[in-house]
């Protein structure tokens, strides 16, 4: 489904180049052309979906399994001293191309990103949380 103005659905017809790291089935990945570090390589299914919310469960299963392979090889290829695993969901969460998309970023002991600042809540917040989570579940 290429959806009209999307542009990694113009990146999987070739309409938009891009350095091409894997295709299998429906499951197509290439580099970041704006890498975190090198080797950042984004992971999208070949059905248009926008986010977690709407990428049905067999769909976001290829594209897991697809970052296991990748991340295997992006560690090798660009020596990493480990590899993130990300997805942005909603432009809130930092998402800024709405076609579903994992990212596989290599890491290095000494690349200077630092792991997102946590917050301190008391046991009690915790609980209350876990139980507005677990309703919705
Ligand atoms: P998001 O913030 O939506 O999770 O990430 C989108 C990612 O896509 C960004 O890291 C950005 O660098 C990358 N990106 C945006 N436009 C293009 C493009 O035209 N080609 C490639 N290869 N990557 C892109
Ligand atoms: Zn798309």
């Amino acid at each position: 489904v290429n959806v009209e103005g999307c542009i990694f659905c113009k990146i999987l017809s070739k309409d938009i180049p891009s350095e091409t790291v894997y295709e299998h089935g429906n499951v197509f990945a290439f580099l970041d052309n704006r890498p975190i570090n090198r080797g950042h390589t984004l992971i999208i299914h070949k059905h248009h979906h926008e986010d977690i919310f709407d990428t049905p469960e067999e769909d976001l299963k290829e594209m897991m399994v697809a970052a296991k392979h990748i991340s295997i090889a992006v560690r090798m290829a660009m020596k990493a001293d480990g590899i993130n695993i990300g997805m942005n969901n909603k432009p809130a969460a930092g998402q800024a191309v709405m076609h579903a998309h994992l990212h596989v970023i290599p890491r290095f002991e000494k690349d200077g990103l630092k792991h997102w600042p946590g917050k301190n809540y008391s046991p009690e917040e915790l609980k209350i949380d876990a139980e507005l989570i677990k309703k919705e579940l």
